[in-house]
C-alpha cells in the first residue's frame, strides 16, 4: 500500500519520508524495490509523482515515452530550460535511493527555491526519467536517449523482455501508445544537473559528503572465445593438449596483472565464463569469457586493448589454439561540464561541505545528456558502498547536504 505524501511533508522537506514514500511503489518482501519500465508499480510511481508536482504548482506532463516533467516556468521567455532529475526505474529488488533520490532532491530543491524566491528567470524542469537501468528490456537509457534524440521507436521495434512481452506492448499497457509516438527530442534544454548516490565507497572512505564528478567512464565489453580441442583427460599427454581452460586462465591472469600496472583508474573484469563440454574428465575444447573494461580516457582504453589483444594473438599462435575477440559494447567516456563543476565546488566550499572530485565508474543519465548539453553530476555517499540492493543506504544528513548543494546550484543557474 502506497504511503500518502502531503503538502506539509513536502514543505518541511522531509527527504527521508519522501524516499520511503517513493519506495512504497514496488516494494518487495525483502525491503528492496522493483520498478521495471512500464510495469504497474512504475505507472503508480510516475502518476503519484505527477500529483506531487501538481501540488507543488509545477506544470506537469508526460512525453510519449513516459518521461515525466514538472516545470517551474521562468519569467524570461527567451531563456532555455535548466533540467534536473534522475530515473524512476530500478533493478529487480534494488535500493530505494538509486535514481529516486535524484528525483526527490530535485523536487525538494525546486520547491524550496520557489517558496523562497518565487519564479526563476530561466524555467527549471524536474524530470523523472522513464528508464535507465536496462533491467526489463535489453537496452539502457531509454528515457534520456529519447530526449537527446539518440533513440527513437525504431530502436525498440523488435525488443522483448524475458517473458516475451514486446517493448511496444509494454509501452501501450502503460498508456503510451506507440502509434502516437513522435520523437520527444528537446531543443530547449540549456543544462542538465543530476544528483545521485555514489554506489561506491570512495566518499565514505574519504569522509566526504559530496562528490563532484569530472568524468563518467567509457565502457567496452568483449566476448573472448578460445577454441582448442576436447580430449581424454587421462590419455592425452600434457604437451599434446589444446586446453581451452588453461589458456583462458593464462589470458585472464595476464590481463588482470596488466590492468594493475597500466593505470590506477583502469578496471577490467572477467565476470562470466562458460566452458565446454564442462566435464571433469575431459579437456575443455572451448571456453568463452566476457571482458568489461572501463576508464575515463578513450586513449588509455585503446592502448590497453591494443597491448592485451596483441598478446592474446601471440599466445594463441604459440599454443596453436584459436582465440577470437568480439566487441559488443562501446560506450565513450563523457566529460562533465568544467564550469558547472567549478560552480558546484565553489558552493560546496562556501558552505563548508566536505567534497572531492571523482570519476564515476557507473553509467548515469548524465552521460547521455553530457553529450548534448553542459551537464553536472553530483554524488552523495552510499553506506559501505552498497547499491542495487535492499541494503542501499544514505543517511539523512548526507541526503540533506546533497539537496542543499543542488538547490544552490539551481539557484545560481536559473535565478
Ligand atoms: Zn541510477
Amino acid at each position: 500500500m502506497a504511503i500518502q505524501v502531503n503538502k506539509q511533508l513536502m514543505d518541511k522537506g522531509q527527504v527521508e519520508a519522501m524516499i520511503e514514500w517513493l519506495a512504497s511503489f514496488g516494494r518487495a518482501d525483502n525491503g528492496g524495490v522493483t520498478r521495471l519500465l512500464y510495469s504497474p508499480s512504475w505507472q503508480e510511481a510516475q502518476h503519484a509523482l505527477k500529483k506531487v508536482m501538481e501540488d507543488m504548482h509545477l506544470i506537469s506532463y508526460f512525453d510519449c515515452v513516459g518521461n515525466l516533467f514538472g516545470r517551474l516556468q521562468g519569467t524570461d521567455a527567451n531563456e532555455k530550460t535548466i533540467l534536473t532529475g534522475s530515473h524512476i526505474d530500478t533493478v529487480v529488488e534494488g535500493g530505494k535511493y538509486d535514481g529516486a533520490f535524484g528525483i526527490i532532491a530535485s523536487l525538494l530543491a525546486v520547491n524550496r527555491l520557489f517558496n523562497k524566491y518565487g519564479y526563476p528567470k530561466k524555467s527549471i524542469e524536474v524530470v523523472s526519467l522513464s528508464e535507465e537501468e536496462g533491467s526489463r528490456f535489453p537496452l539502457t537509457f531509454w528515457g534520456s536517449r529519447n530526449i537527446t534524440g539518440a533513440y527513437n521507436l525504431e530502436r525498440v521495434k523488435n525488443v522483448q523482455d524475458a517473458d516475451g512481452t514486446s517493448f511496444l506492448e509494454a509501452m501501450n499497457f502503460a498508456g503510451f501508445d506507440p502509434e502516437k509516438y513522435t520523437p520527444p527530442v528537446r531543443h530547449d534544454i540549456e543544462r542538465f544537473v543530476e544528483i545521485h548516490i555514489e554506489q561506491g565507497m570512495v566518499l565514505e572512505k574519504n569522509c566526504n559528503q559530496i562528490g563532484v564528478v569530472t568524468h563518467i567512464v567509457g565502457q567496452r565489453r568483449y566476448t573472448i572465445r578460445i577454441k582448442g580441442e576436447s580430449n581424454h583427460a587421462g590419455t592425452t599427454p600434457m604437451q599434446y593438449r589444446k586446453d581451452a581452460v588453461s589458456t583462458a586462465a593464462y589470458l585472464i591472469s595476464f590481463l588482470t596483472e596488466k590492468t594493475k600496472e597500466w593505470d590506477p583508474h583502469l578496471v577490467a573484469t572477467v565476470g562470466k565464463l562458460s566452458v565446454s563440454p564442462n566435464v571433469p574428465n575431459v579437456i575443455a575444447g572451448e571456453v568463452e569469457f566476457s571482458l568489461d573494461i572501463r576508464h575515463h580516457m578513450e586513449e588509455i582504453i585503446d592502448q590497453y586493448c591494443n597491448e592485451i589483444f596483441a598478446e592474446f594473438k601471440q599466445i594463441a599462435e604459440n599454443l596453436n589454439i584459436e582465440v577470437s575477440i568480439a566487441q559488443w559494447m562501446d560506450v565513450k567516456p563523457v566529460r562533465m561540464d568544467v564550469k558547472m563543476g567549478d560552480l558546484a565546488r565553489r558552493i560546496a566550499k562556501e558552505k563548508n561541505m566536505h567534497y572531492q572530485e571523482m570519476i564515476s565508474g557507473a553509467g548515469h543519465d548524465a552521460q547521455v545528456f553530457g553529450n548534448s548539453y553542459p551537464t553536472c553530476l553530483l554524488f552523495v555517499p552510499s553506506q559501505n558502498g552498497i547499491s542495487h540492493s535492499p541494503y542501499e543506504f544514505t543517511n539523512r544528513d548526507d541526503l540533506e547536504t546533497g539537496i542543499e548543494l543542488l538547490t544552490e546550484v539551481l539557484y545560481k543557474l536559473a535565478y
